[in-house]
């Protein structure tokens, strides 16, 4: 038996998480058995430690969208007992049981080796949210920004993905401004290496000219709705902004005219269905361009019984950098 996390709905539709006694006949079909040693929290991690948001599909669930362990059992010749292993998307943790357990059991495709001279708790302060700021950091040089072109604006920069793409983004030679709603965080992001700090009301405002000044060279957008559409008007002209998030809203209320005046270029960031390649190609670049002395400033340790109030925070977006929970 080993303790996990379990979402449980009752009667009324409600839903309820509770760390339990499992057994391995419990876990869901794989052909990798993991014992986990860290998981974290992202904002989906938020919505699947409550309601759901129309993520989880069955209860009883164990969340966590992220693991990383090391392999127990493995009936994929790609891994044997010992590898450390990491796992992010895939929709484990929504659709598959996912990381707020001591063990799981998940399909090899899933999983990658852990990076080395990285631990299981450092690829846990990254997590989804690190890897997706580094994809988004990806696409926006694969367009061709390059240091020196001008400031890039992260929004949302307190929270997971802000925080490591301000940090990625400093330590490659940018001029990062950092958008945020906590003006308390400004020595934060000012130590992971932002030079301007955006009180949010700045750019909350909805769309009223569709060109503003010429003033992102680009942007990795964790926010979406009005602050997205009031970006792309300020980009430079044949900028590119990475959207990656909507903790500010889902709609697009913009025009077309930056794409169509400024060329500005509007790039989707998935992070869940990347295929292996793209997986390990990011994971190398966070090895090499996120500093781990940043990525230590960043983490808020946590155990898996601290995690449904950390869920309702996260999606409060009360929650500074990265969680990192030690599941044992
Ligand atoms: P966090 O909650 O850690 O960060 C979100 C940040 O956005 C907050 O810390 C806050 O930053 C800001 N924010 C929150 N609410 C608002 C609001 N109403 N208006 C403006 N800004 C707001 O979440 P994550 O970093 O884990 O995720 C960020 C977003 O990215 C989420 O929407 C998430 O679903 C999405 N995501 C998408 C992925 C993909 O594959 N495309 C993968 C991972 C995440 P501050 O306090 O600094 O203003």
């Amino acid at each position: 038996m080993f303790n996990a996390l379990i979402v449980e709905k009752d009667d009324e539709g409600k839903t309820h998480a509770k760390l339990q006694k499992v057994s391995e006949d419990a876990l869901p079909d794989g052909n990798v058995l993991v014992n986990v040693e860290y998981s974290t929290l992202n904002y989906k991690d938020g919505l699947c430690l409550g309601p759901g948001g129309g993520l989880v599909r069955n209860y009883p669930h164990v969340p966590g969208i992220d693991l990383a362990g090391t392999v127990e059992t493995s009936e994929d010749t790609r891994y044997a007992p010992g590898d450390k292993v990491v796992l992010t998307g895939w929709r484990v943790g929504e659709a598959h049981w996912g990381g707020y357990s001591q063990k799981a059991r998940v399909n090899g495709d899933w999983l990658v080796p852990l990076q080395e001279g990285m631990s299981n708790r450092q690829a846990m302060a990254v997590g989804t949210a690190g890897f997706t700021a580094m994809l988004a950091v990806l696409a926006l040089e694969d367009h061709g920004l390059k240091p020196g072109d001008g400031p890039v604006l992260v929004t949302g920069a307190a929270g997971g993905v802000g925080s490591v793409a301000t940090a990625i983004l400093a330590k490659r030679g940018y001029e990062v401004a950092g958008v945020t709603g906590r003006p308390e965080t400004a020595g934060y992001l000012q130590s992971l290496g932002a030079q301007t700090i955006v009180p949010r009301e700045e750019l909350a405002e909805t769309v009223k000219r569709p060109l503003e000044k010429e003033t992102w060279a680009g942007c990795i957008d964790a926010v979406g709705g009005d602050m997205l559409a009031r970006v792309l008007g300020q980009m430079k002209y044949g900028g590119s902004v990475a959207a990656v998030g909507l903790a500010g809203g889902a709609q697009l209320p913009a025009t077309v005219i930056p794409f169509l005046l400024r060329g500005v270029n509007l790039l989707g960031i998935d992070s869940v269905m990347q295929p292996y390649g793209n997986r390990l190609r990011a994971w190398e670049r966070l090895q090499r361009d996120l500093p781990l002395e940043k990525l230590e400033a960043m983490i808020q340790p946590a155990t898996l019984s601290d995690l449904p109030l950390l869920g309702s925070n996260i999606l409060k977006g009360h929650v500074k950098g990265r969680v990192v929970v030690d599941v044992n």
